[in-house]
């Protein structure tokens, strides 16, 4: 079967915490497992990565694990009964940052700047923007507010002011300690929520520091003002996601699919993986089968560059995990094998030179049927990021000798990281081209790849080497004569 090149993160949850299931997941395509801190216990997530690392090695399967740190998210307080309020269009209803329950007269919300963040004439969101409020004044501790869109608000349901200047911290205390707990067991990535701006990234990346970690952080882009600081943001980040159900809430519906190409079109410049999330496959929750819209939606994603799809509740809270995971591996798959790329959506901010070669090496290895991949040493990374932007239609092995780069790589699309010691001799990285990619069952003797490199490897430089290579040559394979 050819290989898939499109990234799918699942995220684990009730519906997948067990063994026999993560190990189906896997199997289904799972590539990276998504623990998301916003539920659960930090001990849970932790004890989930152990089960994770240990199926995967049964399974001889590699699986990289994201752990999303949930940010402050705010949310309604808990009504006295645990019944949902109705919120009446027209009614006047007062947020506080006060104790006590929720009522259908004033919402309590955990937010102790509330008053001084708010400012009247503004929207308030609740429950994914299904209810929504508008700010009259605000006075005496309390926000009081005019319901718009009335209906049904259940306990501890999100709040969001998409347009007001919330002055919290990115990175709440939980975080810290998800952090902490995240980098002494060994997560391979960290996703940061509500990012604002790019000191948001850096925060996080002094924390994980802090801990001894090097972790890559992908950005959550979900606020307005994240979208105002995009390039900023993802100038910091090693990884961006299009967290489409906060932004879907922030902005204007019409708004996310024009936000999804340009946030995919950002990463593609600074040459870091994109995940496009959540409701991709959100009907698979209750059914077997996606409404034609979702798979529409998947196969949309894929041709718009994105690296890595993501399930959410599908996975996590769903009746069919495994179903989902095999459904978006087919929809890929099949999209995928439909059409080509002419080419990413944004020419990468690499040098010249390297651009050109690695142009060089997808014309190349499209131009010929006995061409199975572009072979690349990579030092930081630079060379195997820019040949994922490129996109040619065939896989990348990207041979790095630094564990940090290859689990970056992981989300890459096309990419498959291998572990190795770099060499400066071009004999020595053939041999271990036909070493890795022969043992690792990539490619067969006989069969021939592109190999791309930037040397001298120990300088970070321009990506200037390229080689035609027939695999097995380096030990003395040569081809049986024709007829
Ligand atoms: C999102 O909002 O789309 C998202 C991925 O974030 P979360 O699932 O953490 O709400």
């Amino acid at each position: 079967m050819t290989m898939r090149r499109t990234k799918i993160v699942c995220t684990l949850g009730p519906a997948s915490n067990t063994r026999e299931t993560v190990a189906a997941m896997l199997r289904a395509g799972m590539d990276v497992a998504r623990l998301n801190t916003s539920h659960g216990t930090i001990a849970e997530h932790v004890a989930m990565l152990a089960l994770v690392r240990e199926v995967a090695a049964a399974e001889g399967k590699p699986v990289a694990v994201l752990m999303d740190l949930g940010g402050p998210k705010l949310r309604a307080g808990v009504t006295a009964t645990g019944e949902p309020l109705l919120l009446t269009a027209g009614a006047t209803v007062l947020l506080t940052a006060a104790p006590g329950p929720a009522t259908a007269e004033r919402v309590t919300i955990e937010y102790p700047r509330l008053t001084e963040d708010v400012r009247a004439g503004e929207r308030v969101l609740l429950d994914d923007g299904n209810l929504e409020l508008e700010v009259v004044r605000v006075a005496g501790g309390d926000v009081e507010c005019r319901v718009v869109h009335g209906g049904l608000l259940a306990s501890r349901k999100g709040v969001s002011f998409p347009h007001s200047n919330l002055t919290m911290p990115a990175i709440t205390d939980r975080d810290r300690e998800a952090i902490a707990a995240g980098v002494r067991a060994g997560v391979d990535f960290f996703a940061l929520s509500f990012v604002r701006d790019a000191g948001d990234v850096l925060h996080c990346r002094e924390l994980i520091q802090g801990h001894g970690g090097d972790i890559p952080i992908v950005a959550k882009i979900e606020r307005r003002q994240a979208v105002e600081n995009l390039d900023a943001i993802l100038g910091e980040a090693d990884g961006a996601m299009v967290a489409r159900g906060d932004l879907g809430v922030e902005l204007p519906p019409e708004d996310v699919p024009v936000q999804q190409r340009r946030i995919i079109a950002a990463a593609a410049r600074m040459m870091i993986p994109v995940i496009t999330a959540t409701q991709m496959l959100e009907s698979m929750i209750d059914s077997p089968r996606p409404t034609r819209a979702e798979s529409s939606d998947v196969a949309n994603a894929v041709w718009d560059l994105s690296d890595a799809l993501m399930l959410s509740g599908e996975t996590a809270a769903g009746r069919y995990p495994v179903e989902t995971v095999a459904m978006m591996d087919r929809i890929i798959r099949r999209a995928e094998g439909a059409i080509v790329p002419d080419a990413g959506p944004a020419r990468p901010e690499a040098d010249d030179h390297s651009y050109v070669v690695a142009i060089a090496a997808r014309r190349i290895v499209e131009s010929d049927e006995n061409m199975r991949g572009v072979a690349c040493f990579t030092r930081s990374g630079y060379t195997a990021f820019l040949m994922s932007k490129v996109h040619p239609n065939a896989p990348i092995y990207a041979i790095s000798p630094n564990d940090a780069v290859c689990r970056r790589l992981s989300l890459a699309r096309g990419v498959v990281p291998l572990k190795a010691p770099l060499t400066d001799s071009s004999e020595q990285m053939l041999r271990l081209v036909d070493q890795l990619l022969v043992e690792g069952r990539h490619v067969a003797e006989g069969e021939e790849v592109v190999v791309v490199a930037s040397l001298p490897v120990q300088t970070h430089g321009q990506t200037n080497f390229l080689k035609l290579h027939r695999v097995g040559e380096s030990h003395g394979y040569t081809p049986a004569p024709a007829g």
